[in-house]
């Protein structure tokens, strides 16, 4: 059964009558995260009953947080039928106060959510591709990672926080839900996100990144791509073989990007693999013509793989060449870097202590 979650606002209307009840219970679950309904005070008894069998509350269950020194917290969820994915909260810009102590600009926070448990996607540098695919996340399950994560951080239901899609799984092959979820979280009488505010990254799976820019939601847009040539970027991503660099870029192209925003290209930088400046250069010619940054990602270790963390040295001269070229370029910091690295370590590190 579909719990209360997995609802769009205008879906519940058409289902709970009187409709204006609907937007009631959004509120109830959303702005004050109650999770029971014999909480939500203006709800006649009667309809109270009938949404407990009908729109169950399942709410996900969280069976760990590590905070890091530097503001990070990861969150392991257990679903319904005890599967795990992990959400991250990332602050990005602490509070600050003026001498007399007070608040004049509030923290800015980016959580990063998870699309599946596990992925098919299999990269060969990935910790979540190594425990294969195991389901795709329902809109609800999408959902409540981030009630959770607003609610555990008593971040005011006014403040704006922002939502990338680079937690386990690819998002776009779990395409209905995704969509769904977007949409859940975007209603102002929810969680209020706006679209513009949410950030899907995708290994790039160039049909469905053209389905949805088709549907025009106003979402930006990452993609992870890594190589600028298509051996080493099969070697990588398998799924190159089947949508290459140029498919990628052609979608890209046709995608509808918000005047104001750029794509982001996410390069995972591989120590020998792809951190030379003759990779940078074919990446500056790559993008032309498309309104982009490039986000450097220096590649996390983890047990077991060959490939290695590039320098410092090597990521700044990469950085350096794009600039020369005008080509916007950041390096990702490595936030929560002492709690559990790169994403779907968390979750590895449950699993080799028993847990499931
Ligand atoms: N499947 C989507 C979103 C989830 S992966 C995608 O691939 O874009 C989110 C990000 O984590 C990707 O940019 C990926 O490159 C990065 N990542 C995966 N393994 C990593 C590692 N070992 N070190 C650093 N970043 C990693
Ligand atoms: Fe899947 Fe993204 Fe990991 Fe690749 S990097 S295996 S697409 S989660």
């Amino acid at each position: 059964m579909r719990s209360i979650y997995d609802y769009r606002l205008k879906e519940l209307q058409d289902k709970v009558k009187p409709s204006f009840r609907a937007k009631q219970i959004y509120n109830w679950i959303y702005k004050k995260y109650i999770t029971s309904y014999d909480d939500m005070k203006n709800i006649p008894k009667d309809l109270r009953e009938s949404l407990k069998t009908n729109f169950p509350i399942d709410i996900c269950k969280v069976i760990k947080i590590e905070k890091s020194s530097d503001g990070t917290k990861k969150y392991l969820f257990e679903y319904k039928d005890g599967k795990t994915a992990e959400a991250v909260l990332l602050l990005m810009k602490d509070k600050q106060k003026d001498e007399k102590g007070n608040i004049t600009k509030s923290e800015q926070y980016t959580f990063c959510v998870s699309s599946q448990v596990g992925c098919k996607v299999g990269c060969s540098f990935c910790l979540t591709a190594k425990g294969g695919f195991v389901r795709d996340l329902t809109a609800g399950e999408i959902v409540t990672q981030i009630s959770y994560l607003k609610n555990d951080n008593d971040i005011d239901e006014n403040r704006s926080v922002n939502i990338v899609y680079m937690g386990m799984g690819e998002p776009l092959d779990n395409f209905e839900n995704l969509i769904q979820a977007i949409n859940i979280i975007a209603q102002p009488d929810g969680l209020s996100i706006a679209t513009r505010r949410q950030t899907i990254s995708t290994s790039g799976i160039s049909s469905k990144i053209e389905k949805l820019g088709e549907l025009d939601l106003g979402v930006q847009l990452a993609i992870s791509l890594h190589a600028v040539d298509d051996g080493l970027r099969s070697e990588l991503i398998p799924m190159n073989k089947a949508y290459n660099i140029q498919s990628i870029i052609d979608a890209v192209k046709k995608f509808p990007i918000d005047t104001r925003k750029k794509v982001m290209f996410e390069y995972l930088v591989i120590k020998d693999k792809n951190d030379d400046i003759k990779s940078a250069d074919k990446l500056v010619k790559l993008l032309s013509g498309i309104d982009a940054k490039v986000n450097l990602i220096f590649f996390n270790p983890f047990e077991g793989t060959t490939y290695e963390r590039p320098s410092k040295n090597s990521m700044v001269k990469f950085q350096d060449y794009l600039l020369s070229k005008k080509l916007m370029c950041t390096i990702r910091e490595s936030k929560g870097i002492d709690i559990s690295a790169a994403c779907g370590q968390l979750k590895e590190k449950e699993q080799n202590n028993g847990n499931s």
